[in-house]
């Protein structure tokens, strides 16, 4: 596949906003943890239903085109044979409050469209035709080309989505993007809309040419770099499969991944790390066989970040607060034999960026890698981490 690396202003383009959600826990793998450490998924009993922007999608692409376009977006994680998510188109965005109908055009009408998803009423998925929203929303409409997630749960779920695109780059003048490079950021976006996090993976891709490097590099990186992220890698998959697990046709997610897990832990083998980012790498058939079959987790990726306080904090964020849970990792991975690597996340990830609970603490020393361990289809594998050189710890006479 030919390579198509956008600019560096473009490059820090894909993000993520949960709108309305303050203090979400965020992970490499779910976006959004509830309480007892589960994430907050769709319900797949019936497809999700969403609707699309009545308007065009910019000056150069019609709503017909736009639409036809979503629909292949979504389709793309849909045609994943070892999930069960499912979407439906419902129709256009129903009008509401200040949005009377038709194209959401203003910033008003798209508060409004935004105000209905949080209540639970529809999952609109808006065009901003000429970048104008994006600029009222207060982002730099020449470098951010959408942001999307859930907008409404219920005590255990998901219940509506939103996504928003920036026709800027689909207007064939000025800041703009090859229509697979875009439609590779849409379906980035319907990542998010569908509860999935960033992943970290094959990180020098962001640094220049990366070769076979580009083949497990995830749709769900935190920034476009090619064309190629237009097809989703194996993390992608085996993510969006862990969550909505295909059960009754083959081939089934049990039928063809496993899990491992663990705890990365300080050198003193009992305290635990948070905010690593655990990769797994597939070992079986040598060649570039670990730079393409490639999964990841941060560690902690179920823990609460913040800890609610009547004072500062009296909502509750979301996440777990199991202390077994810091520097816990879970990785889906297809059947076969793993090396299991942690580093830093990149310390440019952060805000709409950000991979895992939303915060980076980088590590001052690393692990040997684990493994190579095998992992059979349908089970799961436990390996931990001690990092080396970390410094002795001075609580060990505090309970915690
Ligand atoms: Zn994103």
């Amino acid at each position: 596949m030919t390579s198509y690396r956008v600019a560096a202003t473009v490059a820090a383009a894909i993000v993520a906003a949960l709108l309305g959600w303050a203090g979400v826990a965020r992970a490499g793998g779910p976006l959004a943890i509830q309480d007892d450490g589960t994430p907050y998924l769709w319900s797949t009993a019936t497809p999700i239903a969403y609707r699309t922007d009545q308007g065009p999608l910019s000056a150069a692409v019609n709503e017909t085109q736009a639409r036809a376009r979503v629909i292949s977006a979504f389709s793309v994680w849909q045609d994943v044979p070892t999930s069960s998510i499912r979407y439906e188109r419902a129709g256009f965005i129903n009008p509401t409050g200040a949005f009377t109908g038709g194209d959401v055009d203003t910033i008003l009408e798209f508060d409004a469209v935004v105000a209905s998803c949080e209540a639970g009423l529809q999952s609109p998925i808006i065009y901003d035709a000429d970048g104008s929203i994006f600029a009222a929303l207060g982002f730099d409409q020449e470098s951010i080309i959408g942001f999307a997630g859930p907008c409404a749960v219920n005590a255990t779920e998901i219940v509506r989505g939103m996504a928003m695109m920036n026709g800027r780059f689909q207007d064939g003048q000025g800041v703009d993007l090859p229509a697979a490079a875009f439609d590779a950021a849409l379906i980035h976006e319907l990542g998010h809309f569908s509860g999935l996090d960033h992943s970290q993976i094959n990180l020098a891709c962001l640094f220049g040419p990366c070769g076979s490097d580009l083949d497990g590099l995830p749709t769900m990186f935190p920034l476009l770099l090619d064309v190629a992220q237009g097809s989703l890698a194996t993390d992608d998959i085996a993510w969006i499969s862990r969550l909505y697990p295909e059960t009754a046709a083959a081939p089934t997610f049990t039928g063809t991944h496993g899990t491992i897990t663990g705890i990365v832990y300080f050198r003193d083998g009992e305290s635990h790390v948070q905010f690593a980012n655990v990769v797994a790498r597939r070992v079986n058939e040598g060649g570039n066989e670990d730079r393409r079959i490639v999964a990841s987790v941060i560690s902690g990726y179920k823990f609460r970040m913040f800890h609610g306080n009547p004072i500062t904090n009296p909502a509750p964020s979301m996440g777990s607060e199991h202390p077994g849970d810091i520097g816990l990792f879970e990785i889906p991975v297809p059947a076969g034999d793993y090396i299991i690597e942690i580093e830093s996340i990149w310390q440019q990830f952060t805000g709409g960026s950000s991979v895992g609970p939303g915060f980076i603490i980088p590590l001052t020393s690393s692990a040997p890698p684990a493994g190579p361990v095998h992992v059979a289809a349908g089970a799961t594998v436990s390996v931990d981490l001690v990092l080396n050189h970390s410094p002795p710890r001075f609580d060990s006479f505090e309970t915690p």
